[in-house]
């Protein structure tokens, strides 16, 4: 699939190309294609690599930002939540989230404003709440509701109790942000969309001052294309200014990354079911979220500044701040020892340049479309949860380049793997039942895949050792490793361990007990010589132990 794809690059003359395959690009190639336009993607690491797998993989309207009575950020957000939940049903689902309020708590949730101690901040975090559910308007999912001290320590058991007050529930979306990725480039490569990893843009080919087409260098094959398209999207995320400065123009933007890190950690030792909990004030005023997912419980983020953009790490610092909290808000003692793993990402947030006509509280918060003098278009900032909105700005302005009517249909296209969902949901039970699977195998199958599920099981009926399962108490199975490579264009272990799968996150360590086995396998699917399989090995192994070092040092 992706060498036939790579002809095609080379081969023919596309209307837009878009640079980046996380969210972002996956969602502006689907807007695209579906307007009718001939869409080509590149992305010079595996999709979903950059930021997009690294999220706290929540599709929120961000009760954070009602603090800054930022009420249309909020709403857009909440509307996008809203169109998720019906585009994609099986990746896309509602989360309690548990608000506890403690005496001693001065700024909730980011409050820039406190009252003299703290007293009536109940009512104010009530009306906060009251407000993020008017916004959801009839998209909302549930009204929040007021709990009693009783209530949240049943819920949320392992809570500090000295000095809770009583606390709220309200309700938001969660996801897997590496599949809803690969969700949308998908749907888009169904349309008809050219699609490639490991495809890096290096330099653009430019006539009379305005970019044409893009010098690609296949990264596996080390070989250069040259791609020409009418339009150039750069969706390049972190990146973007790097690639802006490819043109020879000067950015109107400056992106400044900010990295957020999480630590992966066992359910069972914080107690936790399925409600969220939001830990509500942090030394510097932010919130920190505690999230079940999957069969782990994701802690997190941090808010620092930058580093190697191409390879964020957690370090002693990030981990020492979140485990500090951690241990603040909940009766445990959690050590760098209860950690099975960390990820870390950088936030692309946007800084106007000076004289530029952006204005700068919008900008760090929200999206914007750029257009420079060469004519690439590019698109920065937002969020996971707002993919789809950010790509539909973007491809109207091509729309308006064109002269052509700005159609939106995306707006109610569900994503690959929604088809006839949840219907199919009981034909996947049936057969995966029969094929002798087990109940966590067939949950995640269903949720991983949605309708495609079908496909997985396909494999196994023309081959039943494909059935069994990757890790023992880990619900994936060998033939999800053939489905990654015959169907997602995984190219490496690690694209199939870290995103097609989430084995490196759910247990790192037995992550790195299976390369061998996922590496045979792939090996098999894509031809590679024993050297190949071997430098493949050692290359996840590596970036594995780099990962471990970096948690070491300061
Ligand atoms: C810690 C953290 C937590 C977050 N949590 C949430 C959350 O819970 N909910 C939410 O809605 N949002 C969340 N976000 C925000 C969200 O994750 C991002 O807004 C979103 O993933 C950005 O996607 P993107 O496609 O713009 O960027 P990216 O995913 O970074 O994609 C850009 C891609 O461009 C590629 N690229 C770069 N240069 C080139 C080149 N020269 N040629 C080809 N390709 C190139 C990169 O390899 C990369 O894959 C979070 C962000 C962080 C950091």
């Amino acid at each position: 699939m992706r060498a036939r794809n790579l002809t095609l690059l080379n081969d023919e003359r596309y209307d837009v190309l878009v640079i980046g395959g996380g969210v972002t690009g996956a969602g502006v190639a689907l807007d695209a294609v579906a307007r009718g336009y001939k869409v080509a993607l590149v992305e010079k690491t595996d999709f979903a690599s950059g930021t997009s797998s690294k999220s706290t993989k929540l599709v929120h309207g961000g009760i954070r930002y009602l603090s800054n009575f930022d009420f249309a950020l909020v709403r857009e957000a909440l509307t996008e939540r809203g169109i998720l939940l019906r585009i994609a049903p099986y990746l896309v689902h509602p989360v309690p989230f548990i608000l506890p309020m403690y005496k001693g708590d001065r700024h909730p949730v980011g409050l820039p404003f406190t009252t003299p101690r703290g007293i009536g901040l109940g009512f104010v975090m009530d009306v906060g709440l009251w407000f993020y559910d008017l916004l959801a308007g009839r998209l909302n999912m549930k009204r929040h509701r007021r709990l009693s001290r009783k209530r949240v320590r049943q819920l949320a058991p392992t809570l500090v109790t000295k000095g809770l007050n009583n606390g709220f529930v309200y309700y938001d979306g969660q996801t897997h942000d590496a599949r809803l990725t690969l969700a949308v480039m998908r749907t888009a490569a169904q349309y008809g969309a050219t699609i490639v990893n490991y495809a890096e843009v290096t330099s653009f080919v430019m006539e009379q001052g305005k970019a044409v087409g893009a010098h690609v260098h296949d990264r596996l094959n080390d070989q250069q294309l040259t791609v020409y398209a009418r339009h150039i999207v750069n969706a390049t995320g972190v990146f973007s200014e790097e690639i802006e400065t490819l043109t020879g123009d000067t950015p109107q933007f400056q992106v400044e990354p900010s990295k957020g890190v999480h630590l992966v950690l066992s359910r069972e030792d914080l107690q936790l079911g399925d409600n969220a909990i939001v830990l509500p004030e942090t030394d510097d005023r932010r919130i920190l979220f505690i999230v079940p997912w999957e069969t782990r419980a994701i802690y997190g983020t941090t808010d620092t500044g930058s580093g190697d953009l191409n390879h964020p790490v957690a370090n002693r610092d990030d981990i020492a701040y979140l485990l500090e909290h951690l241990n603040r808000y909940l009766s445990v003692s959690l050590t760098e020892e209860d950690i099975i793993s960390t990820y870390a990402g950088y936030r692309p947030l946007l800084k106007p340049r000076q004289n530029s006509e952006h204005s700068s509280a919008k900008l760090s918060r929200t999206h914007a479309v750029f257009q420079d003098h060469s004519g690439v278009v590019t698109i920065v900032g937002g969020k996971l949860t707002t993919y789809r909105r950010m790509a539909q700005d973007t491809v109207d302005v091509l729309n308006k380049r064109d002269g052509s009517p700005a159609l939106h249909p995306t707006l109610d296209m569900p994503l690959h793997g929604s088809a006839g969902w949840p219907a199919v949901k009981h034909d996947l039970e049936k057969k995966a039942k029969a094929l002798g699977l087990s109940e966590p195998t067939i949950a995640h199958l269903g949720t991983a895949y949605g309708s495609e599920g079908l496909a997985v099981l396909a494999l196994i009926e023309s081959d039943p050792s494909l059935a069994e399962l990757l890790i023992a108490d880990l619900p994936y199975i060998r033939a999800e490793v053939i489905y990654a490579c015959r169907y997602e264009m995984a190219m490496t272990p690690y694209d199939v361990l870290a995103r097609r799968t989430s084995i490196t996150l759910l247990d790192r360590q037995r992550g790195m007990s299976v390369v061998d086995e996922v590496a045979t396998i792939m090996a098999q699917e894509l031809d590679w010589s024993p050297a190949d399989r071997q430098s493949m090995i050692d290359a996840f192994n590596a970036a594995m132990h780099d990962q471990m070092v970096a948690e070491k040092t300061l």
